[in-house]
């Protein structure tokens, strides 16, 4: 029997679980908290990320779940255009419920994943003779592969690419969905869905439909996403949504209308931090396998171009593909090594143009935002739509 722990049961982890077990591994997957929960948000899926939902065998309730989005341009804070809305094009991304995606998830697992919660891992044993194990203290897990989908603060990665630290990226975001009932009525002529982008703040909002309605979030509402440059606040859940009010205050429509349908509860507020520099591995062999890292483990990165769940995704289905005839062993080790050459110069690609964004997406200062609005015309529908091919580009190995 071909074995894999899996730790963390994030959206990267809950994949490759559900991946492998329906190649045939009999998979552990370790969660440190004492359930498997949602982010209670939503999340963007470029192509890619549908792709690899199709390559894993998960992608048949898709069609229900999620709302297509279509390309909104992206305006100033008065609502004047910075770089106009393309109609047509390629296949577009979706918006989904993270909890529709989380339930899609876990019906991808079947009977072949034990689940253990309130699982920890703290340590980690990787001697090139011994077998792959994790421990949580109170037991320990061996398996031929183990697969790091510990997210951002991996412990797994930490002891197998120190080299790798987590920084900040210099800003906070904050995400809300207003559900259905709560939403407001807008006038026909003002959109829901869009993206705007002030001196070092940005709001990006979108439909997830009806609830009930065909091609939507089967819960509904409206997503949206703030920015600012600067540290998370330390304030009330309350406080905060002043505070976003205040700043947000003067844009567009229907920026304030969310704001104010917006409840505290609603709020989640999130650091935004990164990997510098990325680990120089995402594979490494050991005994029968060895280790992988996947996901926010291996390359976390600002949500600019909404792309770190989806090459969690991607990885989750590469992982899938490689491992699936192999036997533990060499071949098991080989797998784990031609996982790291196929995923890391991808993941390199997609973080080097999310920083550009960064940057981008960081002006402040009159003269600067100038230059940064002069400089979008051109520049930024060139890196937006060279980020939308390179995701579009991706495809699952055969
Ligand atoms: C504001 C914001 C907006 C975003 N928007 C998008 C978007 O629109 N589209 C997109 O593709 N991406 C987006 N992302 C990125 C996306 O959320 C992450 O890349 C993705 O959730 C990473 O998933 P993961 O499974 O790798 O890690 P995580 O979701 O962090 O999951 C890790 C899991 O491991 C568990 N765990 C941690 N440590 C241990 C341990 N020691 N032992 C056992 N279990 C452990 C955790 O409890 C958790 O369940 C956004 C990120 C942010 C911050």
């Amino acid at each position: 029997m071909r074995t894999a722990v899996v730790v963390g049961a994030g959206i990267g982890g809950l994949a490759a679980a559900g991946g492998l077990a329906r190649s045939g591994w009999q998979v552990t997957l370790l969660e440190r908290d004492d359930r498997i929960r949602a982010g209670g948000t939503a999340l963007i899926l470029w192509p890619n990320a549908v792709r690899a939902l199709e390559s894993l065998g998960i992608s048949d309730g898709l069609a229900a779940i999620a709302t297509p989005l279509p390309d909104t341009g992206v305006r100033r804070p008065d609502g004047q255009w910075l770089v106009q809305p393309r109609i047509g094009g390629t296949r577009l991304p979706v918006v989904v419920h993270s909890d529709d995606l989380h339930d899609a998830l876990v019906a991808g697992l079947g009977d072949r994943v034990e689940i253990r919660t309130g699982a920890a891992v703290r340590s980690v044993r990787a001697n090139p003779g011994d077998r792959p194990a994790v421990g949580d203290g109170r037991h320990t897990y061996e398996a031929d592969i183990v697969v790091a989908a510990d997210g951002i603060d991996s412990a797994v990665r930490q002891r197998l690419a120190p080299e790798s630290t987590v920084v900040s990226s210099g800003c906070a975001a904050w995400r809300a969905v207003i559900p259905w009932y709560r939403a407001p009525r807008l006038p026909g002529d003002v959109p829901v869905r869009g993206e705007t982008l002030g001196a070092g703040y940005r709001f990006v909002a979108a439909s997830l439909g009806e609830r009930g309605s065909a091609g939507a979030s089967t819960r509904g509402g409206i997503y949206w996403i703030a920015t600012a440059a600067g540290a998370p606040r330390p304030e009330s859940p309350a406080t905060q949504l002043t505070l976003l009010r205040r700043w947000f205050s003067d844009w567009h429509a229907p920026v304030g209308d969310l704001l104010a349908a917006t409840e505290p509860d609603d709020l989640v507020q999130q650091e935004v931090r990164e990997l510098r520099p990325l680990p120089r591995g995402y594979g490494f062999p050991a005994g029968t396998g060895g280790f992988v890292l996947l996901g926010d483990a291996a390359h976390a990165m600002p949500h600019h171009l909404g792309q770190g769940a989806c090459l969690a995704l991607e990885d989750a289905a590469t992982l899938r593909s490689v491992l699936r005839e192999v036997v533990p062993g060499q071949q098991a080790q080989a797998a784990v090594e031609t996982y790291s050459r196929m995923r890391r110069p991808r993941a390199v690609t997609v973080v080097r143009q999310t920083r550009r964004m960064s940057a981008v997406l960081q002006t402040r200062g009159r003269l600067a935002l100038r230059a940064r609005d002069a400089a979008l015309g051109t520049i930024s529908p060139r890196l937006m739509s060279s980020a939308a091919t390179a995701a579009a580009a991706w495809k699952p190995p055969a």
